[in-house]
């Protein structure tokens, strides 16, 4: 799957596939917004506000859905708290600047993203 962008009146979603780890966040909590097992458009920014839109994307545990506003304005920002959590069955979902092998993974730009997981972890 690769990347999608859907442009609203005023908010921009993008959509990363290669990043998706499919937790099923997005089309279970607005499936009106991100309308799932459709042929065609599936992602609709216009069925929801701003702020919800802002919401879904900070759910999106993987960083696959980022918004920003029409005119380019970021709408996500650092959190004051750096957090890191165990999600269902395994994946560890990180909201923070975060380098991996040398490679920036956070709070960069559209497609680097605020969230990132890492999908198998052994403890
Ligand atoms: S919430 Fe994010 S990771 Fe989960 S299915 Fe939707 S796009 Fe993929």
């Amino acid at each position: 799957m690769s990347r999608e962008t859907v442009r609203g009146a005023a908010v921009i979603i993008h959509f990363d596939g290669r990043l998706c780890i499919h937790s099923r966040h997005c089309v279970l909590d607005r499936p009106d917004v991100f309308v799932p097992n459709v042929k065609g458009a599936w992602i609709h920014p216009d069925r929801a506000t701003p702020a919800e839109v802002l919401e879904l994307a900070h759910n999106c545990p993987s960083g696959a859905i980022q918004c920003e506003g029409v005119d380019g304005s970021a709408m996500e920002s650092a959190q004051l708290v750096n957090t890191v959590r165990v999600r269902e069955n395994g994946p560890v979902a990180f909201r923070a600047p975060l380098t991996i092998d040398g490679r920036p993974q956070g709070y960069l730009t559209i497609g680097d993203g605020p969230r990132f997981s890492l999908a198998k972890i052994s403890w």
